[in-house]
């Protein structure tokens, strides 16, 4: 008997391929611009569908970097089983250009070593000398 050796699924996304947050341009003139330093996320909604990004092209230290020092982790946790495959925007509150706080409520539709799975979250976001980032997020049934 031998054991079943499964490979994580790698998705390639290229900057012209559709951006993984669902909005209807390609990744690198979407979130890739975020991803590399060029622009700053303008709104809290923005910043969450850019992290969702992140978390789909595995950009660690993107996700590191919008992450406020008193909550981030020493790791991402990026998990390569997971691949995530849709960002859905339910509501947002706040989180807008004149705003110091803002939540966004959302489904991230992923696949877990074959299985579809979705996570239902409501995060929180707050601004940290200017620019968004994500505080923390309460699980939502
Ligand atoms: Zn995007």
């Amino acid at each position: 008997m031998s054991r079943r050796i499964t490979r994580p699924t790698v998705t390639a996304v290229t900057t012209a391929a559709p951006c993984p947050c669902g909005l209807p341009a390609p990744y690198g003139d979407c979130c890739g611009r975020l991803h590399r330093g060029e622009a700053a996320a303008p709104t809290a909604e923005l910043l969450m569908r850019s992290r969702f990004s992140a978390f789909a092209v595995r950009d660690e230290a993107y996700l590191i970097r919008t992450w406020h020092p008193a909550t981030r982790p020493q790791d991402t946790g990026i998990d390569p089983g997971l691949q995530w495959v849709r960002l859905e925007i339910r509501s947002v509150t706040e989180g807008g250009p004149f705003h110091t706080h803002g939540a966004v409520d959302f489904s991230a539709h992923f696949i877990d070593r074959g299985y579809p799975e979705v996570l239902h979250e409501h995060s929180r976001f707050v601004r940290h000398e200017g620019a968004w980032v994500y505080f923390d997020a309460l699980p939502q049934p």
